[in-house]
């Protein structure tokens, strides 16, 4: 399936110069939906994972189906501040701004396997800040995976260690 055309391309959204990959569009399409999941599932079921770690919000929107997908549970990292129970945080900074992000400390256990998952790969600044957060529980880091890779900006050479997998690159 053509991901693609599924996904639609906003000029300067939420400032000039970003070309925002909205994938709302391909999210509505059941089959468009269901295909793009299958598929990661597929490349990336032999990573023996045993927890998908995703950041709010659409790395929810990806991680939770993959997870069911592969029988894995799921771990959110949110904005720091939002989650009840104890956390560690990080700061970090986006394609356009700066936050703080946090997870449970209680999430993982040291040594278990996790995959970070998000819609989409620009900077790498927010995989980079889930790294630091599920390195601080001392997890074990199978690699991560987008729906989206924006080469352009080179997310990826900041992250020569880790194994990245994506499903559509611009
Ligand atoms: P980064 O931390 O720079 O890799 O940015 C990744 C995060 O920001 C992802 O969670 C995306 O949801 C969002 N993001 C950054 N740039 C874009 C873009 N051009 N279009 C859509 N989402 C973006």
């Amino acid at each position: 399936m053509d991901f693609k055309e599924k996904i639609r391309v906003i000029e300067d959204f939420p400032q000039p110069g970003i070309r925002f990959k909205d994938i709302t569009t391909l999210l509505k399409d059941g089959k468009a939906f269901r295909a793009a999941i299958d598929e990661m599932a597929e490349q990336l079921k032999d990573k023996e994972v045993d927890l998908i770690v995703g950041p709010e919000a659409r790395g929810f929107v990806v991680g939770t189906p993959l997870a069911y997908a592969l029988g894995v549970g799921f771990i959110p990292v949110r904005k720091a501040g939002k989650l009840p129970a104890e956390t560690v945080e990080t700061a970090y900074s986006l394609e356009y701004g700066k936050d703080k992000l946090a997870i449970h400390k209680d999430a993982i256990q040291p040594g278990q396997r996790v995959l970070i998952v998000d819609d989409l790969l620009a900077t790498g600044g927010t995989v980079n800040a889930t790294l630091n957060l599920v390195r601080q529980l001392k997890a074990e880091v199978a690699g991560a995976a987008f729906v989206i890779e924006l080469t352009y900006l080179n997310g990826r050479e900041k992250l020569p260690d880790l194994d990245i997998f994506t499903l559509v690159q611009y």
